[in-house]
């Protein structure tokens, strides 16, 4: 019997600069000072991984996290992590008392989830943030719906079942004209809950943009995400003119290399691992320094042009990364690919291994 060498499977790799996060989150806390930082951490922040960015943020200044659903909060508490947590996306399964009994805060948008609340017979208050719709339409109470949502919500704080800790909303970042026009609504909807008696311990609805731009839309605290990984809100610049650092650097290992008139390079990384397949023409990637064209992009590998570069499996290319080697950032990738810089990092699929580094 023949043993053939057994060489590890090649994988593509996201490495995670945990110093860079740091470096972000601290620099836009203290921009944002005296208002505090929620960093969102949702969609296992953005593809970064969950606990070490939660973790790294709050040592970076960070005092509260946002996570989108519920089990997501209850990963943070059983690793320990004891800071308010705020989930706001609920479905029919939502366990709401688990997520009570874990001190998890409650975004709440409607009366039905207020039922559900008080029907979960959790042995402590729910804490609640009560959300109302500033024109993104999108998860919060109309304003027609919201004087019977912060009266329900009322009620059950009488009864002892909710604490009523926030009023919140969220700026759809269209354009400055249109965030001023719904920072005003959100504080007519806030002075309509204080004539319902509503007592609001905290205020919130900047995330990065408003955050970033309009200092009177921080109230108590910034929603901070995509800029703490290193990304421009804005359309108009960049990270690195905002002084951010992109925090991960996604490459993949050379494991074929066809010489001929030029030569022809295939990666260990694919449309399986969320390389997307739009805008290939334009594509590059850097390997041994130089910028290679994309010639295809496959499930599990892409293949490169290397033009007369020497190459030998085994090199990595670089797709993209905070572009200290010259490789592009994923704002720049974003944009041959027709995204944006947040779906490019978040696309970045599971079985894509995260390496950490400090
Ligand atoms: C994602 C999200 C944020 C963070 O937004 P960024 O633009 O990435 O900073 C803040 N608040 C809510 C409700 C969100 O869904």
């Amino acid at each position: 019997m023949t043993i053939v060498d057994a060489v590890a499977e090649p994988l593509p790799r996201a490495v995670i600069d945990l110093a860079a996060l740091r470096r972000n989150v601290a620099h836009l806390s203290a921009r944002f000072a005296p208002a505090e930082t929620m960093l969102a951490v949702k969609a296992d922040a953005y593809g970064h991984g969950l606990l070490p960015i939660a973790e790294a943020g709050l040592e970076a200044g960070a005092t509260s996290l946002a996570v989108l659903e519920v089990p997501a909060g209850l990963v943070l508490r059983r690793a320990g992590i004891g800071v308010p947590i705020l989930a706001w996306l609920h479905g029919a399964d939502t366990d709401w008392r688990a997520a009570i009994e874990a001190d998890i805060e409650l975004g709440v948008s409607a009366v039905w989830q207020l039922e559900a609340i008080a029907a979960a017979g959790a042995d402590r208050p729910a804490v609640v943030h009560l959300k109302v719709d500033t024109g993104l339409s999108r998860n919060g109470a109309t304003r027609a719906d919201w004087p019977g949502l912060v009266d329900a919500a009322l009620a059950l704080q009488e009864r002892g079942i909710v604490r009523v800790r926030a009023a919140w909303s969220h700026l759809a970042d269209a354009s400055i004209a249109d965030d001023e026009a719904a920072l005003a609504e959100f504080r007519d909807a806030v002075a309509e809950a204080e004539r319902h008696g509503a007592r609001f311990e905290v205020l919130h609805l900047a995330a990065s943009s408003a955050g970033i731009r309009m200092p009177e839309a921080r109230f108590d605290f910034v929603r901070l995400g995509i800029a703490a990984y290193g990304f421009s809100p804005f359309d108009d610049s960049t990270g690195a003119e905002l002084g951010l650092v992109p925090v991960m650097r996604l490459e993949a290992p050379v494991t074929e290399v066809h010489v001929g008139g030029t030569t022809h390079a295939r990666i260990a990384i694919g449309y399986g691992d969320g390389v997307p397949t739009l805008g290939i023409a334009k594509t590059t990637v850097l390997l041994n320094g130089r910028h290679c064209p994309v010639i295809a992009v496959e499930v599990d590998h892409m293949l490169i042009d290397a033009g007369a570069g020497r190459v030998a499996v085994g090199d990595t290319a670089v797709l993209f990364g905070p572009g200290d080697s010259g490789e592009v950032t994923a704002e720049k990738y974003a944009d041959w690919a027709e995204t944006i810089a947040d779906e490019m990092v978040t696309g970045v699929s599971a079985r894509v291994p995260r390496v950490y580094v400090s």
